[in-house]
């Protein structure tokens, strides 16, 4: 069944949501800065713009997260794990290529070997309200990266922006279970039609030419290749592109020592800062820009394929949008593609 929410009721719904849950949605932090953040009123919430700046995997790994925290009684310490998620979460507004990047950062959190508590907990605890792609930007390229605009995978409800109002689609049990919320009404076949529309010009504007098919045996080819003294140029190493790109993943732990006790805290990292790689000795087995490059593309079209399968990029494009040097994650894997064409010729490649 097509549900729909007139838009004059978002707000009362959004408070039956802070009511029931710990409600995340996009919030304007300042002129174009949206970021997810846990709303206390449903005026905070924005979801006329596009993407948010900083994804939503913040949500299930937060950019510093205290694991536990511990206390000196006398002479024992008490440790108190902050493992536990105490209330149920939603987050509202994901993009469903932010929406894909979950899927990934499961794999890494939730694979076989191991099993991030912190994120499991984070991850079962929360409902996912998927919002469709109606203006796709010049920089998103989720449609080459196997997703789309109006991607459902991985939504257990998914909005559509008709105007007036939302299409509403329940797509897993969690979902379901709105399914008697008073808030939504069954849509007409005019709003249904119109929701079509909506998606077949959003995939009409979204990038398809991105040849990521195929990067991950090209890359075999190109470790050693002069290919990385080039690519690595224009980059200043801020970390941008890391830390609001919604696949990364790495972060480093510490211990914040007090006088009667402290805290072990995890926060974000970046493969692009020499710190990352630097070991105790003082080696640095990635000492420039250019290896840092080159273990961001390989990490996301060479290696998280060989152990997942997939490439880790949903084609989201902030790290083009946000970078300050306009470094092109695109144009480096279009030049990858044309280094292979130089191979199979024999010929040396004058690319990038
Ligand atoms: S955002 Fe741009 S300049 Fe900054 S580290 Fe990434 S590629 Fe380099
Ligand atoms: S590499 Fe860039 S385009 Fe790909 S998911 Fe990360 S931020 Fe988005």
């Amino acid at each position: 069944m097509n549900l729909k929410l007139d838009k004059k009721d978002l707000k009362p719904f959004l408070q039956s949501l802070i009511d029931e849950a710990d409600l995340f949605a996009p919030v304007q932090l300042a002129e174009g800065v949206l970021v997810f953040k846990k709303i206390d009123r449903p005026d905070e919430v924005d979801l006329s713009s596009s993407n948010t700046q900083k994804p939503a995997k913040e949500v299930f790994s937060p950019q510093s997260e205290t694991m536990f925290r511990y206390e000196k009684a006398g002479k024992q310490h008490q440790v108190t794990s902050t493992e536990e998620v105490e209330r149920k979460r939603v987050i509202l507004g994901v993009r469903p290529c932010d929406i894909q990047a979950v899927s990934l950062l499961d794999e890494v959190f939730l694979g076989k070997e191991y099993t991030d508590s912190y994120y499991l907990n984070n991850r079962n605890a929360t409902t996912m309200i998927g919002m469709a792609c109606g203006h796709p930007l010049s920089t998103c390229f989720c449609s080459s990266t196997g997703g789309g605009p109006f991607l459902r995978k991985g939504s257990d409800l998914f909005f559509i922006d008709l105007g007036e109002s939302f299409l509403v689609e329940l797509l897993t049990e969690k979902g379901m279970t709105f399914q008697k919320s008073n808030f939504f009404k069954e849509a007409n076949t005019e709003e249904i039609s119109l929701a079509k529309a909506i998606e077949e010009k959003a995939l009409k504007k979204t990038d398809t030419s991105v040849p990521v098919e195929g990067i991950e045996k090209r890359l075999d080819l190109m470790v050693e290749s002069s290919f990385w003294d080039r690519v690595h140029e224009k980059c200043i190493g801020c970390r941008v592109c890391t830390y609001l790109c919604p696949t990364c993943h790495c972060f480093d732990i510490m211990d914040e020592a007090l006088t009667h006790g402290g805290q072990r805290v995890r926060n974000w990292d970046s493969c692009l800062s020499s710190l990352y790689s630097q070991e105790t000795s003082g080696h640095n087995p990635r000492p420039t820009n250019r290896e840092r490059t080159r273990q961001r593309i390989m990490h996301k079209f060479n290696y998280f394929p060989k152990n997942f399968g997939r490439i880790a990029c949903v084609g989201c494009g902030r790290c083009i949008l946000y970078c300050p040097v306009q470094f092109d994650i695109r144009q480096a894997i279009n030049w990858t593609s044309a280094k292979r064409l130089k191979l199979q010729r024999g010929g040396r490649s004058t690319n990038p």
